[in-house]
């Protein structure tokens, strides 16, 4: 049968020989791929990287260098957000603390986090989940304020906007991601974005103190690279869901990984797709639009609120259940009719054992927790059908009625 994976980017061989192959012999990748994402960003400067993981945790120990006041060692998150998020701040050695969602927008709720007690926050990091953008403007405001840093979580947004500003071009620095299921993909990597002169520069220092990304593991990907470019399409992608080491679907707590440069190769595609960023958006958001349409007046749903000015670019679509104990039904019913849905993360993070072992304020998180039992993610891709919608209403309907 036909499957709609839950996310991913078309990638073309023409794009893999083309891409790949400027980067094997120009040479001139990396820094091809630094002018493509200060322009995305709006931010100067630009440091490709093995992950967004390995982005995040980087960032971090550059602002902990930063930083004058010693005690500020931690990081306030969202309470519903990848799971790379605080396993990187435990990797750079820093305490996570969580913020609550705001169940209407999936973001950290504004007024939430004007409550925190900051004396010892180093930094607030934001989420742009699905390509949303989170309250970026007030949260900028409040970190300000603060005297905080605040890092542009943008690993699924390259390329949304929110007034006339790119996402990731917020507060201190930003970062991106080139994973699986992100906005453009290499299977892996990321990059960093910054402005202002002392933390750029020591995030400069920080990165280029970095170990090259490991040749063997170039290759390696390129041969994983070539597999998913054919096997994303709907017809096949069955299989790619068993290929093994590609961890399709999983969300991990994982603190071991390369923090190295980003390998020059992968540069020279993710270069090409960064090209392409606004058409690949574009159809995604044309996908968005249609799913959204259709939606319209469907009973036993909500779909997330936008802020004004927000130009989302919807990695996927996300929506939530108003009763949590149908949820896992539409996802099956969703999946049996070949459409990739998710339950996106499993769990709010206070609720992962590796996450609230070594919570030190155990705040109140009754809304991320709402979000991970409610929450509903639809494939947006350029794979998707142009009935996706009304596929998807029909099941909605059945359904939740
Ligand atoms: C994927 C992701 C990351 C980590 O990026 P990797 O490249 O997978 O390490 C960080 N934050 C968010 C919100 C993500 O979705």
């Amino acid at each position: 049968m036909r499957y709609i994976a839950p996310a991913g980017t078309p990638v073309t061989l023409l794009d893999l020989v083309s891409g790949l192959g400027s980067g094997l012999v120009g040479g001139r990748s990396t820094e091809e791929l630094r002018e493509a994402l200060t322009k995305v960003s709006g931010q100067p400067r630009c440091w490709p990287i093995a992950s967004g993981r390995a982005a995040m945790t980087l960032t971090l120990q550059a602002m902990v260098r930063a930083c004058a006041a010693p005690h500020r060692r931690e990081v306030l998150i969202p309470g519903y957000t990848c799971y790379s998020v605080p396993a990187a701040i435990e990797r750079a050695g820093l305490k996570v603390r969580l913020c609550d969602v705001d169940p209407n927008t999936l973001g950290i709720d504004p007024d939430g986090l004007r409550r925190t007690d900051f004396r010892n926050v180093l930094a607030v990091v934001t989420a742009n989940l699905y390509g949303v953008p989170n309250a970026l403007a007030d949260i900028e405001t409040i970190a300000r304020d603060q005297g905080i840093f605040m890092l542009d979580d943008a690993a699924q947004s390259l390329g949304a906007r929110l007034g006339n500003r790119a996402v990731g071009g917020f507060g201190d620095a930003g970062l991106y991601s080139f994973d699986k299921g992100k906005n453009i993909t290499t299977l892996q990597g990321g990059a960093i974005v910054a402005a202002r002169a002392p933390l750029a520069n020591t995030i400069e220092e920080l990165w280029g103190a970095l170990p090259q990304s490991a040749a063997s593991q170039t290759s390696a990907y390129a041969l994983k690279l070539a597999l998913y470019s054919v096997l994303l399409r709907p017809g096949l992608y069955g299989l790619v869901q068993r290929i093994p080491g590609l961890g399709l679907g999983k969300t991990m707590y994982e603190t071991r990984y390369p923090v190295a440069r980003f390998s020059g190769v992968l540069a020279g595609l993710a270069v090409r797709l960064a090209g392409r960023l606004d058409q690949i958006n574009r159809v995604r958001v044309t996908n968005a639009g249609r799913i959204e349409a259709a939606l319209q007046g469907a009973r036993g749903i909500r779909i997330p609120q936008r802020y004004d000015g927000a130009a989302p670019v919807f990695a996927r679509y996300p929506l939530r259940v108003e009763r949590a104990e149908q949820r896992d039904e539409l996802i099956t019913n969703l999946n049996r009719a070949g459409i990739g849905a998710t339950a996106s993360y499993p769990q709010a993070l206070i609720d992962v054992p590796e996450v609230a072992r070594a919570l030190d304020h155990p705040a109140d998180q009754s809304s991320s927790r709402l979000v991970a039992r409610t929450i509903v993610t639809i494939p947006t891709h350029a794979y998707c059908p142009a009935d996706i919608g009304h596929r998807v209403r029909a099941i909605v309907d059945r359904t939740l009625q």
